[in-house]
């Protein structure tokens, strides 16, 4: 029998425990900095598939380990969700974990605990048949994406030292095969005028005019902004835009906006800023990449820019070549090949580090934040048996 259909029907065999996995964790809430219960429901479940070895590093990943081999693999999915939003939109309980019609149910299922879920299944059966090929496949259960996307992958690679061949990232694909998205970061700029008395404005300098001025070259920068084939074009928004001064009868002598800016391929850092530079050059202001900081739920306060580089893996690349032989051997077609709309934790772990990703993922995206969300059961029966046979030929 060829490696392939059995794993394949392993993953089959297994579909009821890979259901019931991600119905147990859905059962607890796992919001960014809340996944404690969930990360130590994950642990055990990967302990009792036999995993060689499972931890929960500084920031409360959870690292399982199966192999010692030369070329490393990691599975990685973020096991925090976002919040359940208007309760009155779900026409079920986002927390019941429901199994029925062919579907997981709750928040979570999609976006995107069912990805560790098939990793766990995937573990359980590459113990069961052994490991055929010199690999060491870690499945990574990771923390606090939804409040800061890559955050975890800077811990464990700054930190826990783990430093993979490939990353098989499992945000929802829809089970096709993803290979990049835009990069994003978050920009603050602040505007210093000069309060007067209302009743003589020529007196001071009005910082929302200033701010105003700005924001309108901002609107015409968007327009030009570069486009790629394949991510699409940049973008840049105001989201937010505050202002204060001394008293309503006075000259606003501070504005600040928040900018969120998505970035296309060949678009980094050093350009999204000295593009808002250009535009507030002569201006009174000052143009601020921000950071992040948050206390994880072990107690560590971790953090780090909030520029999120744009990644893109081209077809070519091993990594994604293998994932195409994988789809093939296991389901007999060609798989899709496209990106995400979202941004993921390959921000750092390819935008920062390198490392070469993969995206391949049970449920559909568009599940993602929204009331209602579910997984397909045969979806993570096949991400199991892609992510086993995956690490076993690559
Ligand atoms: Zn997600």
């Amino acid at each position: 029998m060829e490696l392939s259909d059995r794993i394949f029907d392993l993953a089959k065999k297994y579909e009821d425990y890979t259901a019931r996995n991600l119905s147990k964790l859905i059962q607890h809430k796992s919001l960014s900095m809340g996944e404690k219960e969930v990360a130590a429901l994950l642990k055990k479940m990967m302990e009792e598939a036999n995993f060689d070895e499972v931890k929960i590093d500084g920031l409360g990943n959870v690292i399982g380990k199966i192999g010692n081999g030369k070329k490393v693999i990691a599975i990685d999915g973020h096991i925090d969700t976002v919040d359940l939003g208007n309760l009155e939109d779900w026409t079920f309980d986002p927390l019941g974990g429901e199994i029925k019609d062919g579907f997981v149910h709750g928040r979570g299922s999609a976006d995107q605990t069912g990805g560790p879920i098939a990793g766990v299944t995937a573990g359980k059966i590459l113990k069961e048949i052994g490991l055929t090929n010199d690999v060491t496949v870690y499945v990574v259960g990771s923390v606090m994406e939804e409040d800061c996307d890559g955050l975890c992958w800077k811990y464990i690679v700054e930190e826990d030292k783990i430093k993979p061949d490939c990353v098989i990232v499992t945000e929802p694909t829809n089970l096709n095969i993803y290979r990049g998205h835009r990069g994003r970061m978050e920009i603050e700029v602040s505007f210093f005028g000069l309060s007067a008395h209302g009743s003589a404005p020529e007196r001071g300098k009005n910082a929302i005019y200033m701010a105003s001025k700005a924001a309108l070259e901002i609107e015409k920068l968007n327009e030009r902004l570069a486009t790629d084939e394949f991510l699409g074009k940049g973008s840049v928004t105001i989201s937010e835009i505050v202002s204060s001064s001394p008293s309503q009868c006075a000259v606003a002598d501070f504005c600040k906006f928040h900018l969120d800016r998505r970035l296309t391929k060949g678009e980094d850092k050093e350009l999204a800023l000295s593009q808002i530079e250009e535009i507030v050059s002569g201006m009174n202001a000052k143009v601020e990449l921000l950071n992040y900081k948050e206390t994880a739920y072990t107690g560590l306060e971790y953090g780090m820019e909030k520029y999120f580089p744009t990644w893109v893996i081209e077809e070519d690349n091993h990594v994604i070549q293998n994932g195409i032989k994988t789809y093939k051997d296991l389901f007999g077609k060609s798989p899709v090949v496209d990106k995400w709309t979202f941004s993921t934790n390959g921000v750092t772990i390819n935008g920062v580090y390198g490392i070469p990703v993969i995206g391949f993922g049970p449920g559909n995206e568009v599940m993602a934040h929204a009331p209602n969300e579910k997984a397909p059961i045969e979806h993570l029966v096949k991400a199991s048996a892609f992510y086993a046979y995956y690490c076993s030929i690559f």
